[in-house]
Formats: structure tokens, sequence, C-alpha cells
């Protein structure tokens, strides 16, 4: 079995949908698992949904209804020539019952109303993509995810319990394939012991076919996106971006924890255990060949990669009576940062200074200078960026640091850091 993952962008319109299915078609002679997200920005909606149900904004809460419904209708209207088909009915029922939702009792559990809400978005393009690929000759089985994926109770971030979703995927999803060419199953969701609906985290599809690979000992996982492959660089703040043909999932893992975002960096893990190639391919272009990661890591070193995150802010902190900063006060230091929220990017020290960095749009500064004026002077600098590069030389280093003051800079031998501000 081979298992392929589209996202919402993958089917945002009926165009993109009908391409999806002509993907399915391609590789038709083989047995495919096929997760699916919900329809372009649906999950968005969704969580707008909730917040309006959250806060007894009936007028709000309708009018986002009726904006999906539209934005569903008017894909299946493209789709499907006969307008009498079950589809309709299916989809407008899920509406017609999340409209009610507003007339029950609501729980003070958000995370519980937000799971059984936000979910739908992925069980309705769900539906509409399995009614669309057997209206075009596909052989497929629609499978349910809350009965397959078993997870723990915290809702938004829910964990997987491996041992009862293997069992759940060798007894229930595997067997569809002895009638199904194609079993299409959702991403994100899953449900705990009490058959409640649970998610597993924004993006956490990519994770969900991970999932279901490693429950199912697949032969790989392709992710279609609407890029060529895993690229060394995020063209939106870099040109020239080179694919990366094969990378190791060691490297995969260092790239995302730096903050390369291609891949849910939860994806890599169960793929790993089980040595699952994971392909990354373009939906645009797919008989192109993408980006494999998998065991070898030969290749890992051709190619530099960059990671820039921007809006960074570098605070000091200096202890008021000049003492060295030695393991006492950096325990002091992060009992504070512990109470900040704020999540550390990068950090160093001098005899007398501990500098940390952090995304701006996460941390408070009044919060940290509040936490900190008692026994430290604190000074920050805004506007910084962090470049990470992977397997860098100096002319890597050179180029990004053209037109920029570098504030601060680690190198390991595999990996250089550096903290620049655009010269004015
Ligand atoms: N639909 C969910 C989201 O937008 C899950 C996913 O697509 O990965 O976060």
């Amino acid at each position: 079995m081979f298992v392929f993952k589209f996202g919402g962008a993958s089917v945002k319109s009926a165009e993109a949908v009908k391409n999806v299915i002509s993907i399915l078609q391609m590789h038709s002679y083989s047995k495919l698992g096929v997760v699916i997200s919900a329809m372009g920005k649906t999950t968005n909606t969704m969580e707008e949904i909730v917040e309006a149900l959250m806060k007894k904004n009936t007028l709000e809460f309708l009018k986002l209804i009726e904006e999906s419904r539209f934005f569903h209708s008017s894909i299946m209207n493209e789709l499907f020539s006969d307008k009498k088909s079950e589809i309709f009915l299916e989809v407008y029922a899920i509406f017609d019952t999340l409209s009610q939702r507003i007339e029950a009792p609501i729980s003070d559990n958000f995370g519980l109303e937000y799971d059984q809400i936000v979910s739908l978005g992925e069980i309705i393009s769900t539906k509409i993509v399995a009614a669309y690929c057997v209206q075009e000759g596909i052989v497929t089985a629609w499978m349910d995810a809350r009965e397959l994926i078993r997870t723990n109770d915290v809702h938004r971030e829910a964990e997987v319990d491996w041992e009862t979703t293997t069992t759940l995927f060798q007894e229930k999803f595997i067997p569809k394939h002895k009638d199904a060419d194609v079993i299409l199953t959702q991403g994100f969701i899953g449900h705990n012991s009490n058959g409640l609906t649970t998610t597993i985290g924004r993006e956490g599809s990519d994770f969900s076919a991970g999932i279901i690979a490693y429950c199912c000992n697949a032969e790989s996982v392709t992710i279609w996106k609407d890029v060529p492959g895993m690229l060394n660089a995020d063209p939106k703040w870099f040109d020239n971006t080179v694919k990366l043909d094969s990378i190791s999932f060691r490297e995969a893992i260092e790239l995302a924890y730096y903050g390369a975002s291609v891949i849910h960096p939860k994806t890599i893990k169960p793929l790993q255990n089980k040595e699952i190639p994971l392909y990354v391919k373009s939906f645009i272009n797919p008989k192109e060949d993408g980006t494999v990661i998998h065991s070898s890591t030969s290749k890992d070193h051709l190619v530099p990669s960059f990671i820039f995150k921007m809006n960074q802010i570098l605070f000091s902190f200096t202890p008021k009576d000049f003492s060295f900063i030695v393991e006492k006060n950096l325990s002091d230091i992060f009992g504070r940062l512990a109470q900040s929220n704020a999540k550390i990017n990068i950090m160093q020290n001098s005899a007398l200074n501990f500098s940390i960095l952090v995304d701006e749009d996460k941390v408070s500064i009044e919060r940290i200078l509040g936490l900190f004026e008692d026994n430290y002077n604190v000074k920050y600098n805004r506007n910084l960026e962090l470049v990470t590069i992977r397997h860098y030389d100096q002319a890597t280093i050179d180029r990004v640091t053209i037109d920029k003051e570098i504030i601060l800079q680690q190198k390991t031998r595999e990996t250089a850091r550096l903290v620049v501000k655009q010269l004015s």
C-alpha cells in the first residue's frame, strides 16, 4: 500500500479536485490510502464558527456557516453533473446539523467544542472527493478517521495511542483494500476512548499520513504540494532556491527543528522508525521527481539549506550586582523566562551578560521587563532576523549577510546561525 496526502490547497476548487483525481488515476495500478485535508481555508472558517458559537453570536455563526456551505456547494456544482446526487444531500445535512448547534447547550470546554466542529471541514472535503472519485470510475472506499485514529483526551493537540490505532487500522482499514483501490480518509482528526472527536494540531494531516503508513506498514508516503519538493530555502525570502533531491530523516528533523515549514515535524518519526520513505512532490507537475526523505545520509551535505526567521527580538540580561553569569543566575533567569511564554530560538552568554532571541510576536516586552527589572538590567534590540544555514561555507555566509550587520553568530560543524540586522 502507498499513502498519499493532499493538503487544503490541492482541493481548494473544483479544478484542483480534478487534478487530484488525475494523480490518483496515474497511480491506479497500486492500492492507495489517501489522506485529504479540508478544502482551501475551511479550517480557518471553522475556527471562526467555533468562536462565534462560544460567544453565542448567532448572526455571525449562521453567516459563516452559510459562506462555507456556499463555497462547498459551488465546488460540488462544478464537479457533479447530476444535481440530485446523494452527495449534495449529505453535505447539506452536515451544515444543517451544524446550524442547529447554537440552539443546544454549549460546554465550557472550548477544546472539546472546537474539535467537534473544526473536524467537519475534513469530513465534508473527503466526502466530496470520494463521491467525485466514484463518478470518475475509481473504485473508492470512504473511511472515517474518527473511527481509526485513537488519541488521548487532550483536545486540539491530542497524542496518538499507537497500539490501539495500529489494531484499528489492521482490522478495519487494510481489509477495505480487498474491494477498493483507493481508501480515502481525513487528516488531522481522531477520537478518544469516549468516542469523542479529537484533533492532533493545526497542519496535522501530514502527521496523519505518517500514522497511517506506520500502522499499515506502507511502502511509502507521498505528500503532494504546490512546490516541486523540499527546497533549500523558503522562496518567500530567497531567490534561486534549489530542490533537495534526497535527504535523510535526520536532516529533515534538523531542518524542521530550526523552523523549515514544508512538512509537519511529527510526520518524520513514525516513518523513520519503520524506514518508510517519504516523498514530497508537486501536484502541479506530478511526473517530476520531488524530494525523497529516507534513511540514507549520503546526499545531506550536497546543498546548503537556509532557514529564515524574521521579526526577532534579542533580550540581554545583566545582573544589577555585576555578579558573573554562572549556573545560579542561569537557573534564576530560566525560572523567570518560564513565566513569560518565551520560546528561545538562540541563546548566548558572556561573563556579565545573558542574551536570548525570541519571536517578537510571541512575547510581551513589558512582561519580560516586569519579570526581570528587580535584579537585572534588561536591554533589547528589535527588528532582527535569524538565519540558520545547514552545511554552510564562507560563501553562503557572505551571501546572506550582504547589507546586514551581524549581531551574534554561532557555528557548529554542520550549522551556522546568525542574528542579523538590515543596514539602513
Ligand atoms: N485542515 C487542518 C489545518 O488546516 C489540518 C491540515 O490541513 O493539515 O490545519
